[in-house]
């Protein structure tokens, strides 16, 4: 589907004015009009609820945002819930779907009363120990071997360090029940950024026969399935989005074969997308500012990795417009780059694009979700700001850019740099 940006060059011209290149750019209008098909697409089963993932873009004005549409938050550390309990978010608002989790972040979790969702059955007596086991719990399940839809393989949880076996979910529900747990949640999460309507309801089918199977091994309540994320968006134009109606329905049929039957139509449904929710409606936004004409053809940016890695970590393709010449041809192959001292700091490869000339705005899509928040520090260069396009077609400033005194804050324990100036 041809990919076009929630922005004009004359917008971004005089949202320059006020907040320079580079900068994030999130689409309220895009957002909660997804939010709002995702919610209908579940209205079939009654305890429906997305928690959206924070790590996906932790900021506090778009957790709001998906507040207001009715999301719950999906946490693993720290820093998130207390972002999540700074929100508002509390109680059953917050699941806490962790890994390798250090006994602060439990305890935290429990203080708010969030779903702890446990990794690993050895995770039981050390939240025993370390806040003691709550009413509702969930497990993570890992099946192992390879996650096949039809003959399509999908992805590898026999090499994924998450989640337990199905003898480990038997064995780890049988203890929670005798431990003073009432209520179980199962969790898991088989594919990354799938662009198939299939995964859902695929994955859905396994976990439903898997709760029946709990629920008959080990005679506990099943209150809830949590799906998780995963579910994609196409980063390329040659392909379609996923139909969030389509997978909707595609659960709900499981639903009627496998849990009704079983008495289980009472069991709610919960999702943890991140990247569906977020990623097509957030930009990064820079301009160029040098060219290089050596063995292959350079347009220089302000932005670099630090403001969206996905490219340099994974090699991953981010659509590209030049603001304003969405219509002129795209007849020069260029390497769109960053400036760090680090030759994978690319956003495109070879790319066919239109001429580029020196102060052109360049949108880069689709960095709504794994974006931003990826960002780090390298070369000492900063990270950008995040802006809200607000549905009357005004800017909100959601987050400051960095600054140089923030990146020596965590010098002020001494007085070695006390004399820069800022
Ligand atoms: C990252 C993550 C998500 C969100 O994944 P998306 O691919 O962004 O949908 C959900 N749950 C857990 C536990 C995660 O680690």
């Amino acid at each position: 589907m041809k990919k076009t940006p929630f922005v004009t060059k004359e917008q971004i011209e005089e949202i320059a004015k006020t907040y320079p290149t580079p900068f994030h750019i999130y689409d309220e209008k895009g957002i909660r009009e997804n939010a709002r098909r995702l919610k209908k697409a579940f209205s079939w089963n009654k305890g429906y609820r997305e928690y959206f993932a924070v790590k996906a873009t932790p900021n506090p004005f778009i957790l709001k945002l998906l507040q207001e549409e009715g999301c719950g938050v999906d946490c693993s550390s720290l820093t998130e819930l207390m972002m999540s309990e700074a929100c508002g978010f509390k109680n059953d608002d917050i699941m806490f779907s962790s890994n390798v989790t250090p006994a602060a972040e439990y305890k935290k979790a429990k203080e708010l009363g969030a779903y702890i969702n446990l990794d690993d059955i050895t995770h039981i007596d050390f939240l025993d120990e370390t806040a003691g086991i709550p009413e509702t719990i969930c497990c993570r399940y890992n099946p192992g071997g390879v996650f096949k839809m039809g003959t399509d393989i999908m992805d590898n949880p026999g090499d994924a360090k998450y989640g337990m076996t199905k003898e480990q979910m038997i064995e780890a529900f049988k203890r929670l029940k005798s431990m003073g747990a009432k209520y179980f949640g199962i969790h898991s999460f088989l594919a990354s950024n799938t662009v198939s309507n299939d995964y859902y309801p695929t994955l859905a089918g396994i976990l439903f026969e898997l709760a029946v199977e709990l629920k008959e091994k080990t005679g506990v309540e099943i209150k809830f399935i949590n799906l998780s994320g995963g579910v994609g968006i196409p980063y390329t134009e040659d392909k379609e989005p996923n139909d969030i109606a389509i997978i909707g329905e595609g659960v709900h049929k499981k639903f009627d074969e496998i849990m009704v039957p079983a008495g289980m139509g009472d069991v709610a449904i919960f999702t943890e997308l991140g990247r569906f929710m977020l990623a097509p409606y957030g930009g990064l936004v820079t301009k160029a500012i040098h060219e290089k004409h050596i063995y292959k053809e350079y347009i220089g940016v302000d932005a670099c990795a630090v403001n969206l890695m996905r490219p340099a970590m994974y090699g991953a393709y981010h659509h590209i417009t030049v603001l304003g010449k969405e219509n002129e041809p795209c007849d020069h192959k260029y390497d769109v780059t960053g400036s760090l001292c680090e030759n994978n700091d690319k956003f495109a490869i070879d790319r066919m694009l239109p001429k580029i000339d020196m102060g052109d705005y360049l949108f880069i899509h689709d960095a709504g979700a794994h974006g931003f928040s990826m960002g780090y520090n390298y070369n000492g260069k900063l990270k950008s700001a995040e802006l809200l396009l607000k549905e009357d077609g005004s800017v909100q400033m959601i987050r400051r850019a960095e600054t140089p005194k923030d990146y020596f804050a965590t010098f002020d324990f001494c007085d070695i740099l006390k004399d820069v100036k800022y």
